[in-house]
C-alpha cells in the first residue's frame, strides 16, 4: 500500500525521475568527457575511460 496516495504510475512516475536525477549527478559535465563518477578515480579525479582527457570530475 502507498500512503502517500499516489496512483502506481504516479508512484512510478516519481521514482524514475528521481533515478534520473541520481544519474545526472554521477555523470560528468566535463563536456569531452560525460563519463559517470565512477569512471574517474576516488570518484573525483582522472578520468580513467582510455582515450578521455578529463582530469577532474566536473559535477
Ligand atoms: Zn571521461
Ligand atoms: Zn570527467
Amino acid at each position: 500500500m502507498d500512503k502517500k496516495g499516489y496512483s502506481k504510475e504516479k508512484a512510478n512516475e516519481i521514482a524514475q525521475a528521481i533515478v534520473k536525477r541520481e544519474i545526472q549527478r554521477r555523470i560528468c559535465k566535463n563536456e569531452s568527457c560525460k563519463h559517470f563518477s565512477y569512471d574517474h578515480i576516488r570518484n573525483e579525479e582522472v578520468c580513467l575511460v582510455a582515450d578521455c582527457r578529463c582530469r577532474e570530475f566536473t559535477k
